[in-house]
């Protein structure tokens, strides 16, 4: 992966400024651009190369665990699509399976029986439209079925390796929570994250921002004692401002479900 250098918090504060003039005032970053980018910075030092915790083989295998992992956890659709994997990672694989079949794959996932129809005509869609192998544009993966926008950032990001952010459950409570880039649609988030974080930042800030949402800052209690931006925090109910030791984690886990 490339090593990027960071802008210089001067550089970024510059964009940020002009930005600032046109965003009203309920949807400003509570932070200055040295604060985030000093936010990232130590999220970049706790995970130097974060990663996404779906399993998959390609970038096809990627588009199917993303689009059935709606409303589900990522350890919930790996533990399904192991063995799915193994006898269907391409499109002509999958329809060769059947709807009936992948259902029965895939039936401990949420809404399994419209994930698995979409999963079917999005395989034929591919093959029809695609030659059988994934698109690199936004434009043309959300023509896929079951792939929205959150969907096609991911596989840009994760598959292609573009600088996208895509807007789940934890990114979207992290930038109203501590208002980092507080917006009122998954879309408004998406558009301000992309505003306010430095462009060195950007490709990783997708992973580090849900990695801290699913371990640390949690829905339901923020663990804020565990937390290396404690300090820089702006959520008025946080429960402690000493940041926690800025030390690299160890190799990430992904888990596994029981
Ligand atoms: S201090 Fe607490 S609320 Fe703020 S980012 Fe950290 S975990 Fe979340």
């Amino acid at each position: 992966m490339k090593n990027v250098k960071p802008k210089s918090p001067k550089q970024s504060s510059k964009s940020n400024a002009a930005t600032v003039r046109l965003v009203p005032a309920r949807q400003r970053s509570a932070y200055s651009a040295a604060e985030v980018e000093e936010i990232f910075r130590r999220f970049s030092v706790q995970r130097p190369e974060p990663r996404g915790e779906l399993e998959h083989v390609n970038p096809f295998t990627l588009v199917v665990a993303v689009a059935l992992s709606a409303q589900a956890t990522d350890a919930g659709v790996n533990k399904a699509t192991r063995a799915l994997f193994a006898v269907a990672d391409t499109p002509q694989k999958m329809l060769a399976l059947g709807e009936e079949k992948l259902r029965d794959y895939i039936k401990t996932i949420g809404l399994y029986r419209n994930k698995a129809k979409n999963v079917i005509a999005l395989s034929e869609k591919l093959i029809a439209d695609f030659g059988g192998e994934v698109p690199r544009t936004r434009e043309e993966l959300v023509t896929l079925p079951g792939v929205g926008r959150k969907t096609a950032n991911v596989v840009l990001s994760m598959a292609f390796g573009q600088p996208t952010i895509a807007v789940d459950t934890h990114i979207f409570r992290i930038a109203n929570r501590i208002r980092l880039a507080p917006g009122r649609t998954p879309d408004e988030v998406e558009a301000h994250l992309s505003r306010v974080i430095p462009e060195a930042y950007l490709y990783h800030a997708h992973h580090w921002l849900i990695l801290h949402g699913r371990y640390v800052c949690k829905a339901r209690r923020p663990e804020c004692e565990r937390c290396v931006i404690a300090d820089l925090c702006k959520f008025p109910e946080k429960t402690c401002d000493i940041p926690a030791p800025l030390v690299e984690l160890p190799p990430q886990v992904v888990p596994v479900a029981g």
